[in-house]
Formats: C-alpha cells, sequence, structure tokens
C-alpha cells in the first residue's frame, strides 16, 4: 500500500528542512561529487565502507527543496546496507522516478515513495536522482 500524497508532501518538507546525515565522515572510505546544472544542486557524498556494507553516511552540499529530500531520504535508507542491495535500490529509485510504473519498497524504505510524483515534472527528476546518481558512482569507484 502506498501512503497517501499528503503525507508524501510532509515526508519531503520534513527532509529538506531537516535533512538527515549532513557533514563529513572523518575516514570515509570514498567520497564522490554531483552536480545538476539544470537547478544548481550540488551534493557530496561520503560513504563508509566495511565488509561490503555501507556503515556511516555524510552529505554536504546545497540544492533545492526536491534535491536536499532526496539525499537525505537516500542517506537514511542505504546507512547499513549490503552494497549490493544499495545497487538494487539505486536501479529501482531511479525507475521510480523516470517510469510510469508503480514501485513497491520494504515496509522501512516505504518514505522513499514520498519522491514517486516527481516523475510528473520532468524538470525535477534531475533534482531527485542526483544524489542516487553520485551514489552510483562512488560505488563504481569502490569497487575499481
Ligand atoms: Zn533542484
Amino acid at each position: 500500500m502506498s501512503l497517501s500524497d499528503e503525507l508524501y508532501k510532509e515526508i519531503i518538507l520534513e527532509h529538506s528542512q531537516h535533512p538527515s546525515h549532513r557533514g563529513a565522515l572523518n575516514n570515509p572510505t570514498v567520497v564522490e561529487d554531483g552536480v545538476n546544472r539544470s537547478c544548481g544542486d550540488e551534493v557530496q557524498i561520503h560513504l563508509k565502507i566495511e565488509d561490503g556494507i555501507i556503515t556511516e553516511v555524510g552529505v554536504n552540499g546545497h540544492g533545492c527543496s526536491i534535491s536536499t529530500a532526496s539525499a537525505s531520504l537516500m542517506a537514511d535508507a542505504i546507512e547499513g546496507m549490503k552494497v549490493n542491495d544499495v545497487k538494487d535500490l539505486i536501479i529501482k529509485f531511479k525507475k521510480m522516478v523516470t517510469e510510469d510504473v508503480e514501485i513497491e519498497f520494504p515496509e522501512d524504505l516505504e518514505d522513499l515513495g514520498a519522491l514517486s510524483g516527481v516523475k510528473k515534472f520532468p524538470v525535477r527528476v534531475k533534482c531527485a536522482t542526483l544524489s542516487w546518481n553520485t551514489l552510483e558512482q562512488a560505488i563504481k569507484d569502490y569497487s575499481n
């Protein structure tokens, strides 16, 4: 079951005003920068990866409410997850905001569904995917 649009709006508002996991990590395994030039959003993702698990996430940068909320929701979702599961989640999230399909997330990740509405606003899709594309690149760098 998906949450109501009203609740989705509240989740985005809450995460844009009080983003999670702000700040750099002391000993990050990988750091990746991302920019969305069409809106001016900038993000820097810090990851600490131990034994194939993302144990800590730090988010720097600034941007619009959608990019900020998306990075915050992402950070909450991936901390404690296996890198391989995160790869699947990135695909799922991007599918949700770019394709006309209903995506179901497990209960502990269902807040991510709050961003499903951005697919109606193509300009905002880049805002919503910025942190996820940056995360994808960070994982690629880590894997190489
Ligand atoms: Zn933006």
